[in-house]
């Protein structure tokens, strides 16, 4: 039998008894910072595969540091507590996980960060795929434009931050699309809502770089590792005008929760094909088995966990 546990004020409680005061700073004001991480199920070695485990908390903390939150647990302790949550919850499938750090004083009309106390939470939860569709995905520009460094910090996952990209998710599927592409204030593309952007143009890859407003992504540093080392192809980090997309061989987005995803328009006009490219349905195969160990050259990625249950 799997059990929905979560990693609650210091000890393993049901999700249903993980509950917040609703004076909790962290809901009024979006002071917290969270993590996407996926546990792959391998079935053939009946195994659970985390993902860049190590490096999804060492991003946490650097959210934490700019919220000025003190939580008192570090990589290892927050990577042992997860694996023992596995462990634990017992789940034999696909897995979202979810660690976030919030300000838990239960204190309203209090705008600050200092002084306040902080905690940290985990809940794991079975996920499927992110984006529910076969082949090449449909996005438009989002009006919503990416926050500005200038305005929030981008590059951490601060709950906050996630208004901006809900409101342009909700305008790209409520208008008949798949997923948002959201510009920078000077018009120049940064990154989906939830996803990384790369495009494939004459051969070689290319994305926004970190100056662009986009989040650190980590599927980002693992497909750049691929694509230089399986594919032979060149990266370059630059910033990217809206009409170079309509104009790409191939495009796709990457992130935790979509892996590598295809994308096929933007704003009604095909990218190369309309559909799935060549480099972006090797990369994809090959991603897929790289983050279910399959692959022996990226075993370091990944942590391996048996379910015993
Ligand atoms: N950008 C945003 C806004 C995201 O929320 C995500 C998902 N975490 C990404 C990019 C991709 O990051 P990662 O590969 O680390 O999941």
């Amino acid at each position: 039998m799997v059990k929905p546990l979560s990693f609650f004020k210091g000890e393993i409680v049901p999700i249903s008894e993980a509950n917040v005061n609703i004076m909790t700073h962290a809901l009024h004001y979006g002071t917290a910072v969270f993590e996407g991480v996926r546990g792959n199920w391998n079935e053939s070695q009946s195994k659970m595969f985390v993902f860049r485990l190590k490096e999804h908390y060492e991003r946490l903390l650097r959210g934490c540091s700019i919220l000025l939150m003190d939580i008192p647990y570090d990589v290892q302790a927050m990577c042992d507590i997860t694996i023992n949550l596995i462990k634990e919850c017992g789940y034999k499938e696909d897995l979202y996980i979810r660690p976030i750090a919030y300000k838990s004083t239960e204190k309203v009309a209090d705008l600050r960060l200092h002084k306040l106390d902080s905690d940290f939470a985990l809940i794991i939860v079975p996920f499927g795929s992110y984006i529910e569709k076969e082949g090449a995905i449909r996005c438009c520009t989002a009006s919503w434009r990416r926050m500005n460094d200038t305005n929030m910090p981008p590059r951490v996952k601060i709950s906050g931050n996630y208004v901006n990209s809900i409101l342009a998710k909700t305008e790209a599927v409520m208008a008949g699309f798949d997923e948002g592409i959201m510009l920078n204030q000077d018009g120049s593309v940064s990154e989906g809502t939830g996803e990384n952007l790369f495009l494939a143009i004459d051969g070689k890859i290319h994305t926004p770089s970190l100056e662009n407003n986009i989040l650190t992504g980590i599927t980002r540093d693992s497909v750049f590792n691929i694509i230089t080392n399986e594919l032979g192809l060149e990266v370059i980090e630059r910033p990217i005008d809206r009409s170079e997309i309509y104009l790409a061989d191939e495009m796709f987005l990457t992130g935790t929760a979509a892996h590598v995803t295809p994308v096929g328009e933007l704003d009604n006009r095909k990218i190369g094909s309309g559909g799935v490219g060549p480099i972006t349905e090797k990369l994809s195969n090959i991603y897929a088995k790289v983050i279910r160990g399959e692959e022996k050259e990226y075993l370091n990625w990944c942590t391996p966990i048996s379910v015993n249950r």
